[in-house]
């Protein structure tokens, strides 16, 4: 099978000329994959289509922001009421407030929020806080995490990090990398004996990572890290810029039934728009500047009003009908694409089919895929007309907007593609 994508190589030579890899965002590169990419000119629903008018059912979501599928009529209206009021103003409005005590109403442990442009910037804050809050300078992250491109976090990173078998990146000085301490993804042993050795400000994680493909905490493990950081008074910062809003109402503390200290969120609760966010108990937020010792934080477009609008028009009508839905439809398509010599790993709608080497639990398990037979595949999968991450190593995401026949369609492209391959 091969796909016309002559209007897509030109867009994209174009592109390369004036932008480095021709990409806004490393994860985006085809490198992992190989091949030229399609470039993608609209969306609707559960489908974007490229310059060639070619048409692919979309298993991408944006990264996991468009839990209801591109263009919502919904979102698309909230966004044309609200463009029509004036597009920032650098000031609170009530646009912020609304989608604010959604969050706080939703996610218990947040009693303060506030809203940045990005993940990144929700992260960073986060552990600037607790390093202002607790007085020490230590953070430790997990093996195969991402926490977006902030310099404390480029150490063992995933997603594009990984994809460039370049985990550690050239520019994060030596002095900040030594401040990251590091333990592999679900092991709550190694974390105990780093706390009791280290003082830490935080202990910072993806309750489910999704940036080494998608793994489900083990059983106790997060239970594990709570406990540990509260022996120790260390902040815990619960990264649910994936998860939040995604894999329950309330994310995976809802989800799991744990507590952060602290909470970054981004992605879906932007719903396409860029937003991210912060918040978490008073102990901690009641520091943020223009409060308590006033722990330095801003943005000038954050808050934003489209984004505001767009992230409440997308999340005030996600009740326990909504994400039922996704667990069904998710399971769906996992139990379709279960298949010999490939393991799918789901939480909710969020998912990874790693190409070999038995159970994934940690970054370590993960680097045991066969990249080889994943970018045969990921070709393989495009021109059937599905689209995918361009990498082993990152998940992928359901949408409401799909629907049974979209993921039978995407199940018998994975049948006949795995034949092919
Ligand atoms: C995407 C991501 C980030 C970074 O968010 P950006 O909006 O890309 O800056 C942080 N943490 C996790 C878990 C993510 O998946």
């Amino acid at each position: 099978m091969s796909l016309e994508l002559s209007a897509s190589r030109d867009a994209f030579e174009r592109a390369c000329r004036v932008m480095p890899g021709g990409v806004s965002s490393a994860a985006r590169a085809f490198g992992p994959v190989g091949g030229n990419p399609p470039i993608l000119a609209s969306g609707a629903g559960a489908r974007v289509r490229d310059v060639d008018g070619n048409e692919y059912l979309d298993l991408v979501g944006s990264w996991g922001p468009l839990i209801r599928g591109h263009a919502h009529g919904d979102i698309v209206s909230a966004l044309g009421d609200a463009v029509s009021r004036g597009t920032s103003f650098g000031a609170t409005t009530e646009l912020e407030t609304r989608l604010a005590e959604l969050v706080v109403e939703r996610m218990p442990s947040v009693d303060l929020v506030r809203f940045t442009n990005s993940g990144t910037e929700a992260t960073m804050a986060a552990v600037r806080i607790a390093r202002g809050v607790t007085g020490r300078d230590t953070i430790l992250k997990f093996q195969g995490c991402w926490h977006g491109h902030a310099d404390p976090f480029l150490v063992a990173a995933g997603s594009s990090a990984l994809s460039l078998g370049q985990p550690d990146s050239p520019g994060v000085p030596g002095a900040t990398a030594n401040l990251t301490l590091t333990a592999p993804f679900n092991d709550a042993d190694a974390v105990a004996g780093m706390a009791a050795r280290h003082d830490l400000a935080c202990i910072i994680v993806e309750p489910v990572a999704g940036n080494m493909g998608c793994i489900p905490p083990a059983p106790g493990f997060l239970e594990a890290l709570r406990r540990i950081s509260d022996e120790h008074g260390i902040c815990l910062i619960l990264d649910e810029v994936i998860t939040g809003f995604r894999i329950a109402r309330g994310g995976a503390q809802e989800r799991f039934g744990v507590s952060a200290d602290l909470t970054t969120m981004g992605k879906t609760i932007g719903g396409g728009l860029p937003v991210g966010a912060f918040g978490g108990a008073r102990r901690f937020m009641e520091h943020v500047a223009p409060l308590g010792m006033c722990v330095s934080q801003g943005g000038t477009l954050s808050g934003n009003p489209l984004a505001m609008a767009a992230g409440y028009a997308t999340l005030a009508p996600l009740a326990g009908e909504a994400y039922d839905r996704l667990e069904q439809l998710g399971g769906r398509l996992e139990d379709g694409l279960a298949a010999p010599g490939v393991e799918v790993q789901r939480v909710g709608s969020m998912m990874t089919v790693f190409f070999g080497g038995g159970p994934k639990r940690c970054l370590e398990d993960v680097t045991r895929c066969d990249m080889d037979r994943f970018a045969r595949w990921h070709r393989a999968m495009l021109e059937r007309g599905v689209y995918l991450p361009p990498s082993q190593f990152e998940a992928f995401f359901v949408s409401l907007a799909h629907t049974e026949e979209d993921i039978d369609a995407i199940i018998a492209a994975h049948r006949d593609a795995l034949a092919s391959l």
